[in-house]
């Protein structure tokens, strides 16, 4: 029995009630709007609920998210050239074609953890700052002098166009109100600002074959799964222009990387036999990622 508090929402992006229950799990529904397409936890966690949900347990993957290991994730990873390795350079490449005339970019990362990506972003060249909840890991983060600031998106002040590019890796589908925090990240970037970040997808193979069994549906934690349309409408009310939504899961880059097709700090691999490959597999993996990656222009 859940006896934790509970409250009804309405739909976060169109604010219908109409909806329908897809899956049961965990004693949680997760309903799709009938309306809009999106998929959340209804009724959920109350905010104060799923707040104490983050505690030291968590971010050792004692929580209802085991695979959050907050641990030996910087030394292990500070000298091999990992995924975060090739979104920094991603995200420098884009904003570069955006923004020919600026060199030196502004970047916070919402959700950073120990600050391994931070500390690639620097040095690629990015001036970095970071927001964590975890107390633990913004400390870790500031032993290895990165700016990190143990607050949320929600008490934080992000300032109006301060910052170049914005990254939250899976980080969306935590938040309580999707909708205003995309637009105060929206307001908190420069004009041909960027905002990369990583989640579900609604719409994978794996969901469909597994249904509610899918890893995904942690209804505690998880309290949205986008899909690619779903993201594409909050990015475009927002008031993005340039929006890309792909389903580049983690999983595939890492391999890509592993068989050293896709080379370190490249956007995109260079070599003619390399780069066929490299298309390839992504477009393969497009049809069986279970992650979005998405970049955005303001
Ligand atoms: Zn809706």
């Amino acid at each position: 029995m859940n006896k934790k508090p509970l409250e009804k929402i309405n739909c976060n992006f169109c604010n219908s009630d109409n909806y329908k229950i897809v899956y049961v799990k965990e004693g949680y529904n997760i309903v799709q709007c009938n309306v809009c397409e999106l998929v959340y936890v209804n009724p959920r966690l109350t905010i104060e609920a799923v707040n104490d949900l983050y505690n030291e347990d968590y971010f050792t993957g004692k929580g209802f998210d085991e695979s959050v290991q907050y641990k030996n994730e910087f030394e292990e990873n500070i000298e091999k050239t990992t995924l975060m390795d090739w979104d920094a350079a991603t995200i420098k490449e884009l904003l570069t074609k955006e923004n020919p005339l600026n060199e030196n970019f502004k970047l916070l990362d919402i959700g950073c953890g120990m600050g391994l990506f931070l500390y690639k972003a620097r040095k690629l060249g990015f001036d970095v700052e970071g927001l964590e909840l975890s107390q633990y890991a913004s400390e870790f983060a500031r032993s290895k002098g990165l700016d990190v600031k143990n607050e949320t998106i929600d008490s934080a002040d992000l300032g109006t166009e301060k910052y170049d590019a914005i990254v939250m890796k899976e980080v969306i589908e935590h938040l309580p109100d999707p909708m205003k925090s995309l637009e105060k990240i929206f307001n908190s970037l420069k004009k041909g600002g960027l905002l990369f970040l990583t989640t579900g997808n609604y719409d994978c193979p794996e969901r469909k074959l597994r249904g509610k069994d899918w890893f995904y549906f942690m209804p505690e934690g998880h309290l949205f799964v986008f899909s690619n349309k779903t993201m594409d409408n909050y990015l475009n009310k927002v008031g993005f222009r340039n929006v890309r939504v792909t389903n580049q899961g983690d999983l595939v880059m890492d391999l890509l990387l592993k068989w050293n097709i896709l080379e370190p700090d490249k956007f995109k691999p260079d070599a003619a036999i390399k780069r066929i490959l490299f298309e390839g597999i992504r477009g393969i993996n497009h049809f069986i990622s279970s992650g979005l990656r998405v970049y955005a222009v303001k």
